[in-house]
């Protein structure tokens, strides 16, 4: 890689189009340059800031003309906060862009035939759609460069954002517009507390202080859980851990689940920790259509609930089920989708890796006397075999929800040797999911596309496709 003083400044470039990863892309010096925080239409000088084998990254630093597409960014972490990287872009255009993205996929990496996409199912809520964030504690605040050159003796206590590219260095977030109230008004409150009270904040080098995570949940129920992630070096601190909780409680009342975790690991994940009840139940739940579905600590649920249910009504849909069928629901993580397309099916038998989620699956089918269902815990590619199928009865609908990779190619095998009529895939990641269905089409024609839009102001799309057996 070239050093970075030696990297070129190119001058007076007019961004082309929007690219993959919310970035836009300008092609000068015979190369693709990907820029962050521009609109197609912007003219602007960009400073290279890596250069790679095929491409170049580059930053806008002077902006000459700005795009006639542009709308004002109304976030004052905007650009700073790795959050939400399209305010600057009209959210009708941000849906234009999405759908793209889905076209794009599907024309470069799954190269079959496809139909029309249909136009992306919008948010309800623009802002503030959000049921859950993380902030983490640092000693090692992000300060910007007028901060750094007002000379001023800075408090290096920080709780908000990590700022992206940097595995330390935390942005303090005043208002964030993805998670309603009272979600900035508890951050502020605990920040305040710590700092007031001296408590110490994490040092992610070290891994010393006694701060550590902040997640807040709020329900659509009116539900609220808060749950405090301590480091090690609270098991010398008892009196801070219950000082800060019990301020909280006194403070915010509408909490109906306080919990905390010591973790004493080198990195902040906690599904595999005790997680302690300080008040309150140690769940929460969400309601979509009549059902509930309880959310603990550390399960899984779709972050944007309005549309979750969208995205559920629309597998639903692609399913065609007419109470007569065996459907299996692979990854099926707490079993939302298994229990939401219960009651039109035979019955539904969801498959995923981690046992607690399982767990969790069975009590929403208990708590919404759903009985037609069953889960089983294990990695896709082992439990998913002929003595599976034969046990459970061969599926005549097979829904998929895999993460962001995809299925394993093996999966995918596997699927076409069962050969269900028909196949609803679930996407968070039309890439991956192009890959897969391109494997998928030796025997499946695709029949419909629809995204959907769960993260406004983020590149990110979901898109459901639904698979026909030829
Ligand atoms: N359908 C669910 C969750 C989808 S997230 C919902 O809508 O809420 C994807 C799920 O796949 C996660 O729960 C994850 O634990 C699970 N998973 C990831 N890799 C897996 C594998 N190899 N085998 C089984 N499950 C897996």
């Amino acid at each position: 890689m070239a050093r970075r003083d030696k990297l070129p400044l190119l001058e007076n470039i007019t961004i082309e189009r929007m690219a993959a990863e919310g970035k836009c892309v300008v092609h000068a010096n015979g190369r693709a340059v990907f820029v962050p925080y521009t609109a197609p239409g912007d003219v602007v000088d960009i400073k290279v800031t890596k250069a790679r084998k095929k491409f170049w990254e580059g930053k806008a630093i002077t902006f000459h003309q700005y795009s006639p597409q542009r709308t004002e960014p109304f976030c004052a972490h905007f650009s700073i906060c790795g959050g939400c990287k399209w305010q600057h872009i009209p959210y009708e255009q941000q849906l234009v862009y999405k759908r793209q993205q889905v076209i794009d996929q599907f024309e470069r990496i799954g190269k079959i035939p496809f139909p029309e996409v249909a136009p992306i199912l919008p948010s309800q809520n623009t802002r503030y759609y959000r049921n859950k964030l993380e902030f983490a504690f640092s000693d090692q605040r992000w300060f910007t460069r007028e901060e750094i050159a007002s000379g001023e003796e800075l408090d290096k206590r920080a709780l908000g954002f990590h700022i992206p590219g940097s595995f330390e260095k935390i942005l303090p977030i005043e208002h964030c517009h993805l998670q309603a109230d009272p979600s900035n008004d508890i951050r502020m409150a605990v920040d305040q507390y710590a700092k007031e009270q001296g408590l110490p904040y994490y040092n992610m080098r070290q891994h010393t202080g006694v701060l550590r995570t902040l997640m807040i949940r709020t329900a659509n129920t009116g539900e609220l859980m808060v749950m405090v992630q301590f480091g090690r070096d609270a098991d010398n601190a008892p009196e801070a851990i219950d000082g800060l909780l019990n301020h909280l409680r006194e403070k915010f009342p509408m909490i109906t689940s306080l919990q905390y975790v010591i973790n004493r690991k080198m990195n902040d994940t906690f599904h595999d920790l005790e997680v302690t009840l300080f008040a309150g139940q140690s769940y929460i739940t969400e309601q979509m259509e009549g059902l509930q579905f309880r959310v603990s600590a550390q399960s899984f649920y779709q972050t944007n609930s309005e549309q979750a249910y969208q995205l559920y009504r629309v597998t639903r849909n692609f399913a065609q089920l007419s109470g007569e069928e065996v459907v299996y629901d692979l990854y099926s993580g707490t079993g939302t989708i298994a229990n939401f397309v219960a009651a039109q099916a035979k019955k539904v038998i969801g498959v995923e890796y981690v046992e607690t989620a399982t767990q969790d699956a069975k009590v929403n089918s208990q708590i919404n006397n759903v009985s037609n269902t069953d889960f089983f815990a294990g990695d896709m590619r082992d439990l998913l075999n002929s003595e599976f199928l034969q046990q459970h009865g061969r599926p005549d609908v097979i829904i998929t929800d895999p993460p962001r990779v995809g299925m394993h190619a093996d999966v995918v095998k596997q699927l076409l040797e069962v050969g269900a009529p028909r196949i609803v895939y679930v996407s968070c990641n039309p890439a991956t999911q192009a890959r897969d269905i391109a494997l998928l089409h030796e025997k499946y024609r695709v029949d419909k596309l629809q995204p959907v839009d769960m993260f406004p102001h983020t590149h990110h799309v979901e898109n459901v496709a639904s698979l026909v057996l030829r």
